[in-house]
């Protein structure tokens, strides 16, 4: 049975934040999508518009590592998104125990998820909800960030199921000191957490509360000092706390480059205002430096 007289539904992909993901077969095209059902609460018509008019937006968001959303319709009380279907995501990647990443490797990998987050930075895009498994890599090894702008639209993402608490491993401190005013430097702080990632085959900060992802962020980087962060005594839920001595970055990364290293530093910066940018990350010496960036055809993919 077709869908919006288009598309042909398949099997389900997967559960995400907003609703059931489809496969299905675009017939006008006879390409293979993924079909994003999200289900809008009947008693917000109004939302409806604007989430209308803003998903008209992200359509003309188009680059080579965002993931294009080809079509969007209402349906039976749900909203469609139709997305470019993707193999796999960086998740898969970093979890699987036989793929070995080379220092080239993980230097493409957060090449491209810089380069999306830069692009839609310059359209005053925010993603919000990075993490690895919304870095989808698709057959040739392009990596494309999904789910850009879609936090923002419908609000921030329902976190009953318990896969999306993860989430929080990759939030800024400004949005875990409960900030309304907070930028681009958000999405820069997720992706040094997906960076870390790489580097350790593990998430790096684990916390298992709001409070203690704070912790978390505080061992790992010290408490931080107003003269680091002025505007920190300002934010919402600031208290003080007790000082935490900083051990040295490369503890924590024992084989990374200098470069690495001072790449990742910059990612890390807590004062939002002083975070590097996505695009100033880019024309850091560390991509221009050897090894150079894999290219993403010769990438390792999970089997
Ligand atoms: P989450 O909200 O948890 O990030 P999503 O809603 O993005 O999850 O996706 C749910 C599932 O659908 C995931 O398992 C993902 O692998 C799959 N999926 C999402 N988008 C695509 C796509 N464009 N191509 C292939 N699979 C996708």
């Amino acid at each position: 049975k077709k869908v919006a007289d288009r598309y042909l539904k398949r099997e389900v992909l997967g559960e995400g934040t907003y609703g059931v993901v489809y496969k299905a077969i675009d017939t006008q095209t006879r390409q293979t999508v993924a079909i994003k059902k999200i289900r809008l609460g009947k008693q917000k018509e109004g939302v409806n518009f604007t989430a209308l008019r803003e998903i008209k937006l992200l359509k003309e968001l188009k680059d080579p590592n965002i993931i294009e959303l080809t079509d969007a319709f209402p349906h039976k009380g749900n909203l469609h998104l139709v997305f470019e279907f993707m193999e796999t995501d960086l998740e898969a990647v970093i979890r699987d125990r036989n793929i070995f990443l080379s220092p080239a490797d993980t230097k493409s990998y957060l090449q491209m998820t810089l380069k999306g987050l830069a692009f839609c930075h310059k359209k005053w895009v925010l993603h919000r909800d990075m993490k690895p498994n919304n870095l989808l890599i698709g057959s040739n090894g392009q990596l494309k960030l999904a789910d850009f702008g879609l936090a923002r639209i419908f609000g921030s993402p329902d976190r009953k199921f318990t896969h999306q608490v993860f989430a929080r491993w990759y939030r800024a401190p400004e949005l875990l000191f409960g900030t309304k005013q907070y930028g681009a430097g958000v999405d820069v702080w997720a992706a040094a957490c997906i960076f870390a990632e790489l580097l350790l085959r593990r998430p790096f900060l684990q916390g298992s509360s709001d409070i203690d992802q704070l912790g978390k962020i505080f061992a790992a980087f010290g408490t931080p000092t107003s003269s680091q962060w002025p505007d920190l005594v300002f934010l919402p839920d600031y208290v003080e706390y007790q000082y935490v001595p900083v051990p040295p970055l490369r503890s924590l990364f024992p084989m990374a480059s200098d470069d690495t290293l001072d790449l990742l530093s910059k990612m890390f910066t807590y004062d939002p205002k002083a975070r590097i940018s996505a695009q100033q990350a880019l024309e850091h010496r560390y991509f221009s430096s050897a090894p150079l960036p894999t290219d993403p055809a010769k990438l390792p993919r999970p089997a």
